[in-house]
């Protein structure tokens, strides 16, 4: 990522996106910058700004681990207002595993063959009609000063179930199983970005952001 030198930027105008992914930074800028308050503010992503260690996510919800990515980006940069989120599939019948753990569900983080193999084995005698699942994003907003920090969070869900095979080369994580409930017979793996990032959990969570700002 080409590098920005912090002390160019206005921290009263500038948001951070706590993520090294361009495609997530180009997502939330394109979405959270419809929000009338976020007029005139500029979107960087904390890769552009330096090499950043990653925070430990050991939170209990994807909200609390969502909090630890904007606070670290903050504390990282010295910058006021940082968003980040976290997402990840819920599996009725595994009790809404994998959850916050879906990155290393199968232990390596980010494997998502190994992954979706242990998902796969996971679910092999649930019946059809239990086999109901959704992806969730949870995006939060922090904007801190003197007195402290004002959090603001945004929730989306995605409504699918889990196929017994993998189809579709899109995406990427879980995508290659997941059967959605908006377009039946379709994986998420097999939609056109511009189509998934239309209805995806992340969209959904954002959108709710952008009420909430409003
Ligand atoms: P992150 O919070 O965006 O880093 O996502 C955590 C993990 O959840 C990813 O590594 C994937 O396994 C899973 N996940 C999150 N969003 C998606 C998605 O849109 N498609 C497939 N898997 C996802």
């Amino acid at each position: 990522m080409a590098q920005i030198d912090i002390a160019t930027l206005d921290p009263a105008a500038t948001v951070v996106v706590a993520t090294g992914n361009a495609h997530k930074l180009t997502e939330i800028e394109a979405i959270l910058s419809t929000a009338p308050a976020m007029e005139g503010v500029r979107f960087v992503a904390l890769g552009e700004l330096g090499d950043f260690d990653d925070p430990e996510e050991d939170g209990e919800t994807f909200f609390d681990n969502a909090l630890i990515k904007a606070q670290a980006a903050l504390d990282e940069t010295g910058l006021r207002m940082a968003v980040a989120d976290d997402s990840g599939l819920c599996v009725d019948a595994l009790g809404g595993d994998p959850g916050i753990h879906s990155a290393r569900w199968a232990g390596e983080h980010g494997n998502d063959e190994a992954n979706n193999d242990l998902l796969l084995a996971q679910m092999e005698a649930v019946p059809d009609a239990e086999r109901t699942a959704r992806f969730h994003s949870t995006v939060v907003l922090i904007s801190r000063d003197e007195d402290g920090e004002e959090i603001l969070a945004g929730n989306g869900d995605c409504e699918g179930t889990i196929a017994r095979n993998r189809r579709g080369t899109n995406g990427f994580g879980y995508d290659p199983l997941f059967e959605l409930v908006d377009i039946p017979g379709k994986r998420m793996a097999e939609l056109e970005p511009e189509e998934k990032n239309a209805i995806s959990h992340r969209r959904r969570a954002l959108d709710d952001l952008v009420r909430k700002l409003a």
